[in-house]
């Protein structure tokens, strides 16, 4: 029998894994597409680095710095379930890159080095999946190495965080004796993942000659201190954010990983209502909605084409169907989605809630962008961050001033940079949240577009948007500080000001005017 809507939006989990730059992000994506049968053989995620050279120019700086600049999405199926992972960037100067795919997922996998803890760009990213309630399953990985006790690591997650957890399994030995994982809600054991499914057993007594004489005693006591001490799992308390389910392994020697699989498939919730202008959307809902939270350009060489990355949020995309563009109201054709899997794309034939689509397209679709069947609504919380570093882009060659116009339009249409058009004519003033950022643009600008540019420093070291109730607070503040005024690439205004010293001066005689760090695209 065909699967009805519901059943297809309930099997999706679309997730996004959080870690501190080596904790163990990259091995572990591997290995779960590994076991979901994306690809063959674990290092494919790795190869496809290393096979950058042939990608555009541009990915220079990825492979001299050896960081992971660009956002995508990966697909696998595994026990019934379509799992999407959303990749994020490592390096927090494509923090807002980020940010802006994790208003796409609905849970996140946050990976821990067992030997570290909590490091600083987990701590950032957590908050971000909090501000939005998302839900996350704790990997401790590299069990197999020198690593901190599994009590202080729960401890400083608690602490640090102000998470509760609830470790779901025990790690049976540590670095050199690890080998496997001891399930303390049902008492099922897995050696390594090569054992699809747990064996039964009594009690960890049975396990306790998998290990080292010297460390059975210690074994059965903490998984018997483990379940007196520590919370037992809450679904619930997990779906709103508060509580967090802990599982210990090792993604590089295959500990673990499955036990993480099934905890997406049986806790992660499925695709989760969307909030948009109008009302709340449900994923089961016929008619298909979805919003861009990034575009990327050529992915691959052969065609310099532009994807942009749509999250169905209802309903199911066929491929073929017009959507409405809500931003200008226009029809869209969607003849070419596409699906990515390990290491090539595929056309989609049919997608639904949950799923991450690529859409070719030359410039039509930004990021923020909601696409439906017709209905008029937008959906609300795709953040724009305003940049940390200001620059006037200062051109080589004066005569390609035009052209410097349109690239800079595409680069920010492609969220590489945002853009600020000063009301008074001067030159264009690109803003970006991290310094890397600004070493993409001129690779870019100069691989692509034949542009040889430097930077250089603008007056300006702040960025805030601006509104007020009443247009005339707006228009009046606008006249007044006319060159401190630009549009960005909306033509929403933007006040920039010298230092935050000015910044606050300014927003203390105008108190009418609203000055805004983030915006959210509509
Ligand atoms: P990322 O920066 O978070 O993507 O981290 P990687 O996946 O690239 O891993 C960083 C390093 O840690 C690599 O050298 C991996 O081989 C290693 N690594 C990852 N997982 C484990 C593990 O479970 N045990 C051990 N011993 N090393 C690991």
């Amino acid at each position: 029998m065909a699967e009805t809507l519901a059943e297809a939006v309930s099997r999706r989990r679309t997730f996004a894994i959080i870690a501190h730059p080596d904790a163990g992000k990259t091995t572990l994506t591997e290995k779960l597409l590994l076991f979901g049968g994306a690809i063959q053989l674990a290092g494919e995620v790795k190869a496809k680095k290393d096979r950058i050279q042939t990608r555009s120019d541009w990915m220079k700086i990825e492979r001299e710095r050896g960081i992971s600049v660009v956002t995508s999405v990966m697909t696998f199926e595994y026990d019934g379930n379509v799992f999407n992972i959303l990749d994020t960037p490592g390096h927090e100067d494509f923090a807002d890159d980020t940010y802006r795919t994790l208003t796409a997922v609905d849970a996140a996998v946050m990976v821990i080095d067992a030997a570290k803890g909590i490091e600083p760009r987990t701590l950032k990213l957590f908050e971000v999946c909090r501000m939005r309630d998302i839900p996350i399953i704790t990997f401790i990985n590299k069990m197999d190495r020198e690593s901190r006790d599994p009590f202080e690591i729960l401890d400083e997650v608690e602490e640090k965080l102000a998470l509760d957890t609830a470790p779901v399994t025990w790690p049976i030995g540590r670095s050199k004796t690890f080998c496997g994982s001891y399930n303390l809600a049902d008492n099922t054991v897995r050696g390594s993942d090569t054992e699809i499914v747990g064996t039964k057993v009594n009690g960890p007594q049975a396990v306790a000659s998998r290990l080292p004489e010297n460390e059975r005693d210690d074994f059965v006591n903490e998984v018997e201190l483990a379940r007196e001490a520590c919370r037992p799992f809450d679904r619930q308390s997990f779906l709103e954010g508060h509580m967090t389910p802990v599982f210990f392994g090792s993604a590089l020697r295959n500990f673990g990983v499955r036990d993480l699989i099934n905890a997406l498939g049986d806790f992660a919730p499925p695709p989760r209502d969307q909030v948009a202008d109008v009302r709340t959307v449900h994923a089961a809902e016929e008619k298909m909605t979805a919003f861009v939270f990034k575009i990327q350009a050529n992915m691959d060489p052969n065609h310099r084409d532009r994807i942009a990355f749509a999250r169905i949020c209802s309903g199911k995309l066929e491929r073929g169907m017009k959507a409405r563009l809500a931003r200008t109201g226009k029809q869209l054709g969607l003849t070419a989605p596409q699906f990515f899997f390990a290491s090539q794309r595929q056309l989609a034939d049919t997608a639904f809630a949950g799923d991450v689509v690529g859409i070719p397209n030359h410039g039509t679709l930004r990021i923020g962008d909601t696409l439906t069947e017709g209905e008029a609504l937008v959906f609300q919380g795709v953040p724009n961050f305003s940049p940390e570093i200001l620059r006037r882009v200062r051109l080589e060659d004066a005569m390609k001033a035009k052209k410097l116009k349109e690239a800079l339009q595409q680069m920010a249409e492609e969220g590489v940079v945002q853009l600020f058009s000063p009301e008074d004519g001067s030159p264009a003033i690109v803003g970006v949240v991290g310094a890397l950022q600004l070493d993409v643009l001129k690779e870019r600008l100069s691989a692509e577009y034949g542009l040889p540019v430097s930077f250089e420093i603008s007056r300006f070291s702040v960025c805030r948007w601006i509104s007020a109730d009443k247009p005339e607070d707006l228009d009046k503040f606008v006249t007044a500080r006319r060159g401190d005024i630009a549009r960005d690439l909306d033509g929403d205004p933007v006040f920039l000001a010298q230092d935050s010293f000015s910044l606050r001066y300014e927003s203390e005689r105008y108190p009418a005017i609203k000055m805004a760090a983030i915006k959210e695209y509509h």
